[in-house]
């Protein structure tokens, strides 16, 4: 196995680059969607975000309401940290178990996190093994006319997504590839059909 992890800044395009590897025969493991996962009903930080946030971010069926529980983490950086110490943990040994089923397999498995840089590139990010960071970088402004084109946010909330990250440059310092994403969408193809080559040589070579 080459475990990879996959990070970058919110619409950055790191869905789509993994959409790209999984083409190619990679296994992804997305954070997003694990992070959904643990706070459905019966998951194990539902009961912990309801007691912290209250009933008002539920939908009237028992399901978090994310619209309603991201504009009041974005907005409020002491709603985050709380949000991020509640759910991390369960993300963590999620994708750890995740990873834990794969090692015996052969072939690229990719960890598609937005808070690899922040949360995982601490003692778990190197606990966790990662082969090698690739991170997707783009425009600020760029991310942004995303966010509010296909994510449904007003201008003002899209950049305080974008600055309750860490800064891009912390990420691009942790990178061992950079996928530059200001260019088109063939663009981003040509340079994962590049990233996916080289991985492949490198997985032979560790294998040979
Ligand atoms: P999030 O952090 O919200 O999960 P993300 O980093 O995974 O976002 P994507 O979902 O891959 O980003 O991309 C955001 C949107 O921008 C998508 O609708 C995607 O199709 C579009 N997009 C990504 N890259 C490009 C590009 N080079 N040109 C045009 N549109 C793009």
């Amino acid at each position: 196995m080459i475990l990879v992890g996959l990070t970058g800044g919110i619409a950055s395009g790191k869905t789509t680059v993994a959409r790209l590897l999984k083409q190619r025969g990679a296994t992804i493991i997305d954070a997003d969607r694990i992070g959904h996962e643990v706070m459905a009903p019966g998951g194990p930080a539902y009961d912990q975000v309801v007691g912290r946030f209250g009933n008002e971010i539920l939908a009237p069926d028992g399901t978090v309401d994310r619209q309603k529980l991201g504009a009041i983490v974005f907005s409020d950086p002491s709603a985050l940290s709380d949000h991020v110490a509640i759910t991390h943990p369960h993300i963590v040994k999620e994708i750890f178990t995740r990873i834990d089923a794969e090692r015996s397999r052969d072939g690229l498995v990719v960890v598609d996190a937005a808070l690899l840089v922040e949360g995982l590139a601490s003692d778990r990010g190197k606990s966790m093994g990662l082969d090698a960071l690739v991170v997707v970088s783009a425009d600020v402004e760029e991310q942004i006319k995303r966010m509010i084109d296909h994510r449904d946010l007003q201008e003002d909330a899209a950049r305080s997504r974008i600055s309750s990250q860490a800064a891009p440059e912390k990420k691009l310092a942790a990178a061992d590839y950079v996928i530059d994403n200001r260019g088109s969408l063939e663009d981003l193809e040509r340079s994962v059909e590049t990233l996916w080559q080289d991985l492949m040589n490198r997985h032979e070579s560790q294998t040979r």
